[in-house]
């Protein structure tokens, strides 16, 4: 199969877009789309300094390499969640992590979970639900709590995370089978900047998995194709699995489901659900000083303080 643009083969044919581009324009085309979409969701300019928190996967070395590609302000901030197992998964990622921004002289913060806590992300999730479940609850708030901290510690104005259109179209098919009415307004390319939290936006959300695989192959990323050991049998990877193969046979469902999803939260016919005592109170942290609704520790902090 050729390119669209040029006699050259094509590397990667994208049918719900009736596009097949070779290896020049490919990555060409992904950094004008990822700019059309910060635009389009006014998510930063040129002015804002971003931070993008990487993993060493695919999606956020790719997306840390689109910003530094397109001239923004882009460091890096990496949490060493302390996943061990057979594969040193995050020692391996944040070497993967610090290379690449060697390689491109760009700065990379690290947070080591159990440096600064002294305890690793699974010994906490153990201590906390004596060892009946993953650790990806604690993990999830461990990271959320973290990336708003250091964004906001080192004075950066946008976080920036490199979640696929897979990702979000997985997580909102979960909360719609499980009527998570609180969690789906939520969902949106930018939530913007509140007292006490920074603006986080999300510049890959309209790219497919496949698609920013095959732009970090392309630029040739050293990333980390290992996913973390818990992550295997999640609902989240069979979600993907199932709406993979219904995208197979509906070349696009996924995009259109999530931008659907979008045009229905623009147009008013989804909207946040109000408290009944109308908007909630934030109070900052007593011991972080992040904000939190509880008027005592924060969530993350009281995992801390039952140690
Ligand atoms: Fe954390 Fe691994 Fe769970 Fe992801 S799969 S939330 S990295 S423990
Ligand atoms: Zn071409
Ligand atoms: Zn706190």
């Amino acid at each position: 199969m050729r390119c669209h643009k040029c006699p050259q083969r094509a590397v990667i044919r994208m049918r719900q877009h009736r596009l097949a581009l070779c290896k020049d324009h490919y990555p060409q085309w992904f950094i004008e789309q990822t700019q059309r979409f910060i635009e389009k969701y006014r998510m930063f300019t040129h002015q804002d300094r971003i931070l993008v928190a990487v993993s060493g996967g695919k999606d956020s070395l790719a997306l840390w390499d689109v910003l530094w590609q397109l001239g923004y302000e882009a460091e890096g901030l990496y949490i060493n969640l302390g996943i061990g197992g057979e594969f040193a998964y995050s020692d391996e990622s944040q070497q993967a992590a610090q290379k690449f921004a060697d390689q491109r002289r760009l700065k990379l913060h690290i947070y080591h979970v159990e440096e600064r806590r002294g305890e690793s992300v699974p010994a906490i999730a153990l201590r906390t639900h004596r060892g009946r479940q993953k650790p990806c609850a604690v993990c999830g708030l461990i990271k959320r709590h973290t990336m708003n901290q250091m964004a906001r510690q080192l004075g950066f104005s946008v976080l920036a995370t490199a979640h696929n259109l897979d990702d979000e179209v997985s997580f909102l098919f979960g909360n719609l089978l499980s009527w998570n009415l609180r969690q789906i307004p939520r969902q949106s390319p930018v939530l913007e900047a509140e007292e006490g939290f920074v603006r986080k936006v999300k510049p890959f959300i309209r790219f497919s998995e496949r698609e920013t695989a095959a732009y970090s192959i392309v630029r040739g990323i050293e990333y980390i194709e290992e996913e973390c050991p818990f992550a295997e049998g999640s609902k989240q990877l069979q979600y993907k699995d199932l709406l993979n193969r219904l995208e197979e046979q509906q070349p696009g469902v996924k995009l259109r489901f999530l931008l659907g999803f979008f045009n229905a939260m623009e147009q008013g016919f989804i909207h946040p659900i109000e408290d009944e005592q109308g908007e909630v109170i934030l109070n900052p942290c007593p011991s972080c000083g992040q904000p939190t609704s509880t008027g005592d520790l924060c969530a993350t902090c009281r995992l801390f303080e039952e140690n």
